[in-house]
């Protein structure tokens, strides 16, 4: 066979594949089928691949309703922007924040009500803001004077929350030192944004992504309560109260610890936080251990104390946390052996000597073709992973589900007002 033909015959089985995976989702319902599905993938493909469990979302937003149900999810679209979440967690029930007019777009196109999202972002470009105002997208946040000169011309009918600065001390990524005003500047704006007419309605934190720190989220609800009170003394009547993202993914404890003292400090200032609308922004708290990545080795070089191993995947990509984070993902051999293990380190494909994704590393000994699965991949990966120059492509997305599970989304999709068009699953 020509290469082309036999191209022909990969791409067709990548297809099958992808249907059988994705045809109303392949709904495996045991883990030896899903693993014939994934070693079937492999076969056909010597590029890397995300596998995306629709059961481990529903799992996130089901944990996230019991333990904080009086808090609103509006999923961080930034994060993960696939379709596929988007659509599951609409029909849910989840909201979704938006950074830009692409998101906005992504989330409408799924026939979510503009009233489900908030354009979360302190900077927003113009054209944006139009496109917001046109699509009725009305909440949304802000931090400055200027954007609220901008929105008071752009997007008038909006509503407002003041995005104010409460950082935690322990933290993947601060977003302080970029955005969010004092909490004493934040009254000020509240003034301000009264005067000019416009609809102030409550306030906006984040306390940084990956927070390892639970107790800053009852120190920034007590700046909150502050201004609540400030506010109300002045006869200004706020309403909603946002507590952003910063929520672990794949750490239920921390999870836990987090809603436990979210939730005792509103109970603490009950007399202020009564009637207060309790909203979140999550991004990788749902979309971190949806997904794995799946990347084969393509070179391997032994050196005399360490074994160097060469992946598909880089820091251009999938792994920018190892720059951006300061984050490393170790990954599983996909035929998992535990003897014989040896030093070992793995670098990406670029040219850059800053692609050493992981330092340090016990594996056994591996071949070149074998596969390596990094679990917990789906923060801030598939939609930053770009056209490779090594890769032919973004790398493909599959899905799965129990039948159990994706009975349970259509149900919930049937209950919700919008009515998705699931069956469009991509
Ligand atoms: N909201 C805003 C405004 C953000 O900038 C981010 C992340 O950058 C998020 C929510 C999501 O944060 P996380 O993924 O930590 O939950």
């Amino acid at each position: 066979k020509s290469p082309h033909q036999m191209l022909g015959n990969r791409d067709q089985k990548a297809a099958m594949v992808s249907d059988i995976m994705l045809s109303s989702l392949k709904t495996v319902d045991d883990d030896d089928e899903l693993k014939h599905l994934i070693e079937d993938i492999m076969q056909i493909s010597d590029d890397s691949f995300y596998v995306g469990d629709v059961g481990e979302l529903i799992n996130s937003f089901k944990l996230w309703k019991k333990l904080l149900p009086n808090v609103t999810p509006y999923y961080a679209v930034k994060c993960n922007d696939e379709l596929n979440i988007i659509k599951v967690l609409a029909a849910l029930g989840c909201n979704f924040d938006c950074a830009s007019q692409d998101e906005l777009t992504r989330v409408l196109s799924c026939g979510v009500d503009p009233a489900r999202i908030i354009f979360a972002n302190p900077t927003k470009l113009r054209t944006h803001l139009i496109y917001a105002a046109r699509h009725k997208v009305q909440l949304m946040t802000f931090d400055t004077e200027q954007e609220l000169e901008k929105i008071k011309e752009h997007h008038p009918d909006a509503k407002l929350l003041v995005r104010i600065r409460s950082d935690a001390k322990v933290v993947t990524i601060q977003m302080g030192h970029k955005f969010g005003c004092t909490p004493e500047n934040a009254m000020q704006l509240i003034d301000k944004a009264v005067k000019m007419g416009l609809r102030i309605v409550g306030i906006a934190f984040h306390v940084g992504t990956g927070c390892k720190e639970p107790e800053a989220f009852p120190r920034a609800i007590g700046l909150c309560a502050k201004i609540l009170k400030e506010a109300k003394m002045k006869g200004i009547h706020l309403n909603t109260v946002d507590v952003g993202g910063g929520f672990p993914e794949n750490e239920p404890d921390t999870f836990a610890k987090m809603a436990e003292l979210l939730k005792g400090a509103l109970e603490e200032q009950n007399d202020t936080f009564k009637g207060i609308n309790m909203i979140a922004e999550p991004g990788r708290y749902f979309a971190g251990s949806t997904f794995k990545l799946y990347a084969s080795i393509i070179g391997i070089r032994h050196n005399p104390d360490v074994t160097w191993y060469y992946i598909n995947r880089g820091i251009i990509g999938a792994f920018n946390c190892v720059f951006s984070e300061n984050l490393t993902r170790y990954p599983i051999p996909w035929k998992s052996r535990s003897d014989n293990l040896k030093p070992s380190l793995i670098w990406g494909p670029e040219e850059i000597q800053k692609d050493l994704l992981v330092k340090e590393i016990l594996l056994p000994p591996l071949k070149d073709g074998d596969w390596l699965v990094f679990p917990t991949m789906g923060a801030y990966t598939v939609t930053l992973d770009p056209v490779n120059w090594l890769a032919s492509s973004k790398p493909k997305v599959y899905y799965h589900v129990s039948k159990v599970d994706w009975d349970l989304v259509q149900e919930a999709n049937g209950k919700s007002k919008e009515h998705l068009h699931l069956a469009n699953f991509v």
